[in-house]
């Protein structure tokens, strides 16, 4: 092996919707920075390369059975990725590695949620550098998982659930991040194997930035010895490149074209989170008793074990007539800086949380699971920028919730001080300010990391 420097990256993302983008768009970013693009991809949920065609794009075979593909419990889906794509993975990353017609490589980012890479990237002698696609304040709280349990959190009793974590204020313990699964041991497996592979790498990039969690990356500076890039948000830097797995739809533009500004709620709960069929009847009639116009999106697989609309009350929508929209899958970005947009209803995924805070749109926030717990918490209780469901899925408090945030007092102050931090955001990537700098620093580190051509002969 000899040493030989390089400005080819190859990016590994978590094949879901919610790192899927964020991993496109640090690969945008990065090959804005010249740098050349290869993305190593699972065949599940593929992304179109036609759609990027200035990326390279390898798919393995993991070979994920239709069960096996399944989201229903996300743990046992992040562990057997983990398991499945070690070989594939290996196999190609050894052969990227060995083309002597191609540049070099610098490193390899991969997705912290897949820390079988480091052993990897280690065997082969590559730098690896990890994206964290969640926020730095939830990741603190992963990062206290051994802590936590040794104080006995967990698992988590819901008769404590309003209890404060006095280890990490303002959460409550059930605020902690963690997800109903088959098997609440590998869930410790997965974070602790997040962090640790995280601790060993050589950086982290984040989807953040600095007037946002100032603290918690404080915080991670003094845990970990590694440098840390706090980037984010992502989508403001770059142009939009189209990274959705579903198909938008566009009806929804021209419907909120028609709505006073700053008139309607919108509703989504992402790419992964189902409600039960009760929940949603009551959201369905929390959202026709406020009487206020709504843009929902109630994506297939939203209530468990229905398909799609079925379970709307009989003559909901001649109830809410031309006053509510639903749709499959929206262009949510786009929704978000739309004028007649006052509100969104929404899971707090990180992506969503920080698409929100860039177009200063107010949260009403019902976390479902993981970091969103966390994320929610911030925003209700640290950036005072949304109102928690914190009393249960109630159409009485549904209606009262929405209603604070849209017409009253509170949410007119609401909305001042997330327009203040949407200020922020769009500031940080100005020359000078903390995302742009820590690009900067980012670019410098990846063309010092000690990289070596991997020859097979
Ligand atoms: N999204 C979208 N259309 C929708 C709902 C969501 O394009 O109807 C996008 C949204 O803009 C975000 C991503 O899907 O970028 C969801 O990521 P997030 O982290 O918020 O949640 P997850 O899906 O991972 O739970």
């Amino acid at each position: 092996m000899d040493q030989r420097k390089g400005r080819r990256l190859v990016l590994f993302p978590l094949p879901l919707q919610g790192h899927i983008s964020p991993m496109l768009q640090l690969a945008n970013i990065l090959h804005s920075q010249g740098f050349t693009i290869t993305i190593i991809h699972t065949s599940f949920n593929s992304p179109n390369p036609s759609s990027h065609p200035h990326l390279t794009f390898h798919f393995i075979q993991e070979n994920l059975s239709a069960s096996e593909a399944s989201t229903d419990d996300l743990v046992a889906f992040v562990s057997l990725l983990n398991t499945k794509c070690l070989v594939p993975f290996r196999d190609c990353l050894a052969k990227l590695l060995a083309d002597v017609e191609e540049e070099p490589i610098a490193c390899l980012i991969s997705d912290a949620m897949l820390p079988f890479t480091q052993a990897v990237a280690d065997s082969l002698k590559l730098p690896r550098i990890v994206l964290r696609t969640g926020g730095a304040s939830s990741f603190v709280v992963f990062a206290a998982f051994p802590l936590l349990k040794e104080r006995g959190y967990f698992p988590i009793q819901d008769s404590k659930g309003q209890e404060p974590v006095v280890e990490l204020p303002p959460l409550k313990i059930k605020d902690l991040p963690v997800i109903n699964t088959r098997d609440p041991e590998t869930l410790y497996e997965i974070v602790n194997g997040m962090v640790d592979g995280a601790k060993v790498s050589s950086g982290i990039i984040w989807n953040t930035f600095e007037d946002l969690e100032e603290s918690a990356l404080a915080t991670l500076r003094q845990q970990f010895s590694i440098p840390i890039f706090p980037i984010g948000p992502f989508h403001i830097c770059i142009p939009a490149s189209p990274s959705s797995l579903l198909t938008q739809d566009q009806s929804c533009i021209a419907w909120l074209d028609k709505q006073a500004p700053k008139s309607v709620i919108y509703v989504s709960f992402g790419s992964i989170a189902a409600v039960s069929e009760a929940e949603f009847l009551e959201i369905a009639w929390g959202l026709a008793n406020c009487k206020l116009p709504f843009l929902w999106v109630v994506r297939p697989g939203l209530t468990r074990g229905s398909d799609c609309l079925e379970p709307l009350p009989s003559g909901f929508m001649e109830m809410v007539d031309g006053r509510g929209h639903l749709v499959k899958w929206a262009p949510q970005q786009e929704v978000l800086a739309h004028p007649a947009v006052g509100a969104f209803w929404t899971h707090n995924g990180w992506n969503s949380t920080l698409e929100s805070i860039c177009e200063g749109i107010p949260m009403i926030c019902m976390p479902c699971f993981t970091d969103q717990k966390v994320n929610a918490r911030y925003v209700s209780d640290v950036w005072k920028v949304g109102l928690q469901l914190e009393n249960g899925l109630k159409r009485e408090e549904i209606e009262k919730t929405i209603r604070r945030v849209m017409v009253e007092k509170q949410g007119e102050e609401i909305r001042s001080r997330i327009f203040r931090l949407k200020e922020k955001a769009n500031h940080s990537w100005k020359q000078g300010r903390s995302s742009f700098e820590s690009i900067n620093s980012l670019v410098t580190h990846i063309l010092s990391l000690e990289t070596f051509t991997f020859h097979t002969q």
